[in-house]
This record gives structure tokens, C-alpha cells and sequence, in this order.
């Protein structure tokens, strides 16, 4: 099997896992990016709307509130309408908590007529409008009293003849038989818009008593319309049904007044272009519109008033917005995947490099079939503990190993140098004749061979002797076998002092056969040796009183004559025959 690299082994699980988790990371985010894309225009404008529908809702609440409050009251109790002037109290303390009630109002089956009116434009300021103090149907102003419920006069018209049985409100009332709404229309005398609602009372009998009426100025709505903060290029408008504005974001009039005919503003010609656009689509729901440079994401809500009177709201953002969101998130997903990825990678590298590191440290020492480089690893190889015990473990058997390398090396040295000492001892013997310690047959051999060659290689003579004592068995059988060893031993020694220590050769070729090499000798003088030799014997007996005489054969080989020593020895065994049949003691050259 195909071995794989341990950093290999760690990295690669951290790439995989990275890739994987990126992966997912980065489809998981796109699905929820685009969905938190599409969700976020949508929650924006969902946002916006809420905060809107509430202020309309509570905006509006307090007609519906006081008008159902009075109607209760009259309607359960008509005494109440017997004397209008407390009433003043009643409705200023109904219309005090709330700036936009502009007018709180009853008018009676028989023409009187009693309101607290709130100026629309300076809060708080406060008065009573009655038509039934100095003569009937002639309307005053007043300021309010507490105490006396209605004070001083502060405007008086006596022309100024109000009957508000005449008056839509009224009108509207007692033909609907119930609560009803009047039309927004401008206010007289002030820059917004009002709406009123109005409900006829009836005693228990079902007589008509008269109408109670409420009235609210729409200006807040607007500013509170423009006073939120939305992004760029965001719209908003509440409407009529019908497209007609109640308010917008924008700071274009609501209506416009010329020649004493109010118009007010609709969504289909409105100067705003997004609202022109947005004038095609007043069904609630989700709109997209498209203008050539412009994209926008439109809701429409529809807000539906107390007593049967919807309104709608519409909201519209700029593509760009929840565009731009996408972009964003799509870049700091991105980001944080980069960041991710580089984080892992270091990681897993870091961890490669902290284990595989040390470890393929000790596989190269290990493998570098030298023992040094485990004894030199660093220590501590490693900060992971079974990996440094790894070291040690490694290096201890290595010193272990070192030491018992040296010793055994030691030992072989000995024990070489022992049978180095016994080998030569032992080829010594083994080319040494025993008694005479001269060279044997072998050693002769080997001695002569090596001494043809050199003689044949310089050029030199060589004379090649082969001696032998005459009638030696005589000794043997007359003294015995061990002066007959003692005798050769003599003839040796006497051999020995005729030639040239580490020059010449000789050796015991067998018996009381020897044979003599001069090396580089002239024959006369080889002759003159042998007679040496022969002399030395005539004087000396070899054992006791014996002694003895010798036989030679000689051969002297030429410089440059190439001979073998097979043919040397019969030459010579064939000189030595002629001197024994010649009779003994003489030398055949
Ligand atoms: P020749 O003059 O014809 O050479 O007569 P020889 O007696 O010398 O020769 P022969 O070959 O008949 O006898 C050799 C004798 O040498 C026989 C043998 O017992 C004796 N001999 C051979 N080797 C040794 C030895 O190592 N020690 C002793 N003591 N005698 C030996
Ligand atoms: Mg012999
Ligand atoms: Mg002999």
C-alpha cells in the first residue's frame, strides 16, 4: 500500500472540513442572504407601517371615543340638554388631553348650539362657541370658565345668525340615523385639513333631541408623516380611498385654494413622481413599481377607522435599499468565510508542523543508518510528550547500540589480532619440518617457486642441491631411532652454517634428504660450500662417535633459464643417483 506523509495525514482532514464547511457555509448564507434580502425590505417597510397604523389608530381614536362617550350621556339623560352652558365644562375637559380635538360640539332639535373649540394650530388654546346666550341662533365666541362653565365674550357678530340644523354635520347625521362621518375638508382660517364626526341623539322614544358632534384638525398626521426618519428616496402617504392624501412624507401642500374652491391633493397628479406611480395600485399588498431610473418596493395597508371609514397607507422604499443590504451581507459573508478559511488553514498547518515536524525528524534519523544522527536529535525533540519520549526512547537505544557497536568492535580487534598470532604460528608449522626446524617439503615448495621466479625475473643463477646421508639407516639400526633424530638435527645445523641465512634455501626434503638453494652463486663456489660442508662432517661426528658422509646432486640453472621445479628435483634426484652408485660421498655436478 501506497504510504502517505503524517503532515499529509493532518492537513488534509482540515482542507476537507474547510471545504465542506465552507461550502456550506457559503450556499447557506446565499439562501439566507437573498431571503434575509427580500425579508429585510419587507420588515423595513413592515416596521415604518406599524409605527404608522398605530399613531393613525390613536390619533383617531379619541372622536369615535368622545362621540359615543356624549351620545351615551344625552341620549340616556336628555335633561342634559335642557341648559347647554354646562356642557362647556364637559367638552373642555373632554377636548384638554388631546391637541388635534378641534371641536366638541351639540346641537339641539330646537337650533341652540354649543362648542368647545380648540384652535388647530396654537395647542391648547382654548374657547366655547354658543349661538343661545344673548338671543337665539346668534353665534359668540367665549372665553372658557370653570366656574361659570362659559366666560366673557371675546367675539360677538350679532349678524352672525348659526343655525345648525342646516349644517351638514347635522344633516348628515339625521339622515344616516347613526354615527357618521363628515368629508375631510380644509379648515376655515387655518393651513390643514379636519374631519368630523357627528351622531344624532334620540330619546328613549326615538324623538330626535338633536346632534353631538366631534371634530379633529389632520395637520399632526402630516408632520408626523414628514418627521420620520426613513432611508433615501422612501415614501409615504396616507389616502382616501379614492387617492386622495391626508398626509405624506412630503413637504407638497395637501390642498390648494383659488377663487373659493378648495382642491385638494390626489395621488395620480401629485408632483411626487413615486406617488403618481404609486396611484395605480391602491389595493393592500405588496408592490413592486419600476419608473425609468427608479425601482420601488411599495406596500399598501389598508387602515380601517371606527364607524365604517378606511383609509390606506402606502410605503415606498427604493430598491437600492435592501440591494445594497444584499451587497453588504454578501461581502462580509465572504469575509468572514476568507477569514474562516485562513484561520483553519493556519490551524491545521500549525498542528502539522507541531507533530509532523519532530516526527519526521525522527524518521530521517532513524532511516540515515547512522547512528549519530539519533544521538544528536534535539532535546527536548518535541512539547507533545509521547512524541519527545519517542526521542528519548529512540536516542537511549542508540547510545545503548553505540556502546555495545564499540565494544564488540574491541573484541573483533582482539580476537583478530589472537588468530592473526595463531595463523602465522600456524603456517609456520606448517612449512617447518619439526625436528630440524628447517623448511619442510610444503615450505620448500613455496620457498623455491618464489626464488625461480625472482632469479629468472633478475637475471640471477641459481644452483639447486639435493643431499643425502649415506647409509644412514646404519644409525638407526646401530644406535637407534633417537640418535639417528639427533643425528639429523646435526646435519642440519651443519647445512645451516654452509649457507646464507635469508638468501639461500634449505630444507629437509624428506628422510636424511635435504635440499640446498644458493642464490646468485657461481657453481665454484657452491662446490667449494658443499666440500665445506663434506669436511666439517669428516671432523665432527654427527652423534656419538659416528660420522658420516654425504651425497650431492647439483644443478646449476643459468641466469634467464626458465625450469620447473618438478624438473629441477629429477635432475638433481638423477645427479644424486649418480653419486651413490658411484659410491657414496661425492658430489655430481
Ligand atoms: P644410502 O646410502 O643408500 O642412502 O643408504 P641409507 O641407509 O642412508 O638409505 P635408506 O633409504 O636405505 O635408509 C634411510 C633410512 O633413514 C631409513 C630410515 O629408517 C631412516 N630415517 C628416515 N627418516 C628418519 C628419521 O626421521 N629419524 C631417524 N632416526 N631415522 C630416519
Ligand atoms: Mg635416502
Ligand atoms: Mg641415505
Amino acid at each position: 500500500m501506497k504510504s502517505v506523509p503524517l503532515r499529509w495525514l493532518i492537513v488534509t482532514p482540515f482542507v476537507v472540513l474547510t471545504l465542506i464547511s465552507g461550502m456550506t457555509m457559503f450556499f447557506m448564507s446565499s439562501v439566507t442572504i437573498s431571503s434575509i434580502a427580500n425579508s429585510v425590505g419587507m420588515q423595513y417597510i413592515k416596521e415604518v407601517e406599524d409605527r404608522i397604523y398605530d399613531r393613525v389608530q390613536d390619533f383617531m381614536a379619541p372622536l369615535s371615543h368622545i362621540i359615543e362617550t356624549n351620545l351615551n350621556a344625552f341620549s340616556h339623560r336628555p335633561e342634559l340638554l335642557d341648559d347647554l352652558t354646562p356642557l362647556a365644562s364637559r367638552f373642555y375637559e373632554q377636548a384638554t388631553p388631546y391637541n388635534q380635538m378641534t371641536f366638541i360640539s351639540t346641537a339641539t332639535a330646537d337650533g341652540r348650539y354649543l362648542a368647545s373649540a380648540q384652535d388647530p394650530i396654537n395647542k391648547g388654546k382654548h374657547n366655547i362657541a354658543a349661538n343661545f346666550m344673548d338671543k337665539p341662533l346668534t353665534m359668540e365666541g367665549f372665553e372658557y370658565d370653570p366656574v361659570h362653565h362659559i366666560g366673557s365674550k371675546i367675539l360677538s357678530d350679532a349678524t352672525f345668525s348659526y343655525d345648525p340644523r342646516g349644517r351638514p354635520f347635522y344633516q348628515d347625521a339625521i339622515t344616516k340615523g347613526s354615527i357618521t362621518w363628515s368629508d375631510i375638508h380644509p379648515y376655515y382660517g387655518y393651513p390643514t385639513l379636519g374631519i368630523g364626526l357627528s351622531a344624532p341623539i334620540y330619546d328613549q322614544t326615538g324623538m330626535l333631541l338633536g346632534v353631538t358632534a366631534t371634530s379633529i384638525a389632520l395637520i399632526e398626521l402630516d408632520e408626523y408623516l414628514q418627521s420620520l426618519e426613513l432611508v433615501d428616496g422612501a415614501h409615504l402617504f396616507l389616502a382616501e380611498e379614492n387617492g386622495t392624501l391626508i398626509a405624506t412624507s412630503e413637504e407638497d401642500a395637501l390642498y390648494h385654494q383659488a377663487d373659493g374652491v378648495t382642491t385638494r391633493a390626489k395621488l395620480h397628479d401629485h408632483p411626487n413622481k413615486a406617488f403618481r406611480l404609486a396611484s395605480q395600485h391602491l389595493t393592500a399588498g405588496t408592490h413592486q413599481l419600476s419608473e425609468t431610473d427608479q425601482e420601488y418596493l411599495y406596500f399598501v395597508r389598508s387602515i380601517s377607522l371606527q364607524h365604517g371609514k378606511n383609509w390606506v397607507l402606502g410605503i415606498l422604499i427604493p430598491s437600492a435599499y435592501h440591494k445594497r443590504l444584499l451587497t453588504d451581507y454578501t461581502q462580509s459573508t465572504i469575509f468572514i468565510t476568507l477569514v474562516l478559511f485562513i484561520c483553519i488553514g493556519l490551524i491545521g498547518s500549525l498542528i502539522a508542523w507541531y507533530i509532523g515536524k519532530p516526527i519526521q525528524l525522527l524518521n530521517q534519523a532513524a532511516n540515515s543508518q547512522n547512528i549519530k544522527r539519533i544521538q544528536t536529535l534535539p532535546h527536548p525533540l518535541s512539547n507533545v510528550r509521547e512524541i519527545n519520549s519517542l526521542g528519548q526512547g529512540l536516542s537511549s537505544m542508540a547510545d545503548n547500540l553505540f556502546d555495545i557497536m564499540q565494544n564488540l568492535e574491541k573484541k573483533v580487534a582482539e580476537r583478530t589480532s589472537v588468530l592473526q598470532n595463531e595463523n602465522s604460528s600456524l603456517l609456520e608449522n606448517a612449512l617447518t619440518d619439526e625436528l630440524t626446524q628447517l623448511y619442510n617439503r610444503r615450505g620448500l615448495y613455496q620457498a623455491l617457486e618464489l626464488a625461480l621466479t625472482n632469479a629468472q625475473q633478475s637475471h640471477q643463477p641459481l644452483t639447486f642441491v639435493l643431499c643425502d646421508i649415506d647409509h644412514f639407516k646404519r644409525i638407526n639400526d646401530e644406535l637407534g631411532h633417537t640418535a639417528g633424530d639427533q643425528a639429523l638435527i646435526a646435519v642440519a645445523d651443519n647445512l645451516k652454517n654452509h649457507t646464507r641465512f635469508s638468501i639461500d634455501i634449505i630444507a629437509r626434503y624428506g628422510g636424511e634428504e635435504f635440499i640446498l638453494v644458493f642464490m646468485n652463486t657461481p657453481v665454484t663456489q657452491v662446490k667449494s660450500r658443499l666440500n665445506s660442508i663434506r669436511d666439517h662432517f669428516k671432523d665432527n661426528p654427527v652423534v656419538q662417535n659416528h660420522c658420516i658422509t654425504m651425497s650431492f646432486g647439483v644443478v646449476h640453472v643459468e641466469e634467464g633459464t626458465a625450469i620447473s621445479t618438478k624438473e629441477l628435483i629429477e635432475r638433481a634426484d638423477r645427479k644424486l643417483y649418480q653419486a651413490k652408485s658411484g659410491g657414496r660421498d661425492k658430489i655430481v655436478i
